[in-house]
């Protein structure tokens, strides 16, 4: 299986670069932001909840990510691998996380991250904020809250994934093409080293 963890900051281009790749790699799509969303639209309890506290750019608590990653990863017994995109956004998720791939006899097979600056993920939202109807994207203090919360809340799984040999960053800034061509280098240079494959006795992976 593949399951990769697409990382970065709001705005960096997690959504575009994921709906390129689950075509690319057939994977399943699990953004905890869309999840969230679908709840709001629903009206759920937990939608109602989750709402207050993403209009204003900061976190929902970790159980309630997590309870939803697992079960959408139960609805999905047939998937032949999963992204990320918006999980985990602390290390208290990526921890769950590994459990639950454990569990489902599976593990992260690497983390990419889109490395974009502040000043131009402002830029970005605020047009993205133009036409997604999202209260986070509209108010530039929002958005910088959110870019905040990332720096001192998020930021740091980085780490976690690093620990593991699992980690590449590159530039989210260029072409969509670009950055989609340099991603699955990196996926397929780490494919190639994996384990179980029988070729990586002589690839290495650079971080
Ligand atoms: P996103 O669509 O990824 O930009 O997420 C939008 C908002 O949903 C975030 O600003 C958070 O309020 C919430 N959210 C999404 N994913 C997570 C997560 N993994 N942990 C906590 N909050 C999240």
């Amino acid at each position: 299986m593949l399951n990769i963890v697409l990382f970065g900051p709001p705005g960096a281009g997690k959504g575009t670069q994921s709906q390129k790749l689950i075509t690319h790699y057939n994977l399943v799509h699990l953004s905890t932001g869309d999840l969230l969303r679908a709840q709001i639209a629903q009206g759920t309890e937990l939608g109602l909840t989750a709402k207050k506290l993403m209009d204003e750019g900061l976190l929902v608590p970790d159980e309630v990510v997590i309870g939803m990653i697992g079960s959408s990863l139960k609805t999905n017994p047939q998937a032949g691998g999963f992204i990320f995109d918006g999980f985990p956004r602390t290390v208290a998720q990526a921890e769950s996380l590994d459990r639950l791939m454990a569990e489902h006899q599976t593990n992260i097979s690497c983390m990419i991250a889109l490395e974009v600056a502040e000043e131009e993920l402002v830029t970005r939202l605020l047009e993205r904020g133009k036409t997604s109807g999202r209260p986070d994207d509209q108010d530039e203090t929002k958005i910088r809250r959110r870019v905040t919360v990332y720096n001192t809340e998020t930021a740091q799984v980085a780490g976690y994934y690093a620990a593991q040999q699992k980690f590449h960053a590159l530039n989210g800034i260029g072409p969509i093409d670009s950055i989609f061509t340099e991603i699955c280098g990196l996926i397929d240079q780490h494919q190639a080293a994996a384990p179980e494959n029988p070729a990586a006795a002589t690839s290495e992976v650079k971080a």
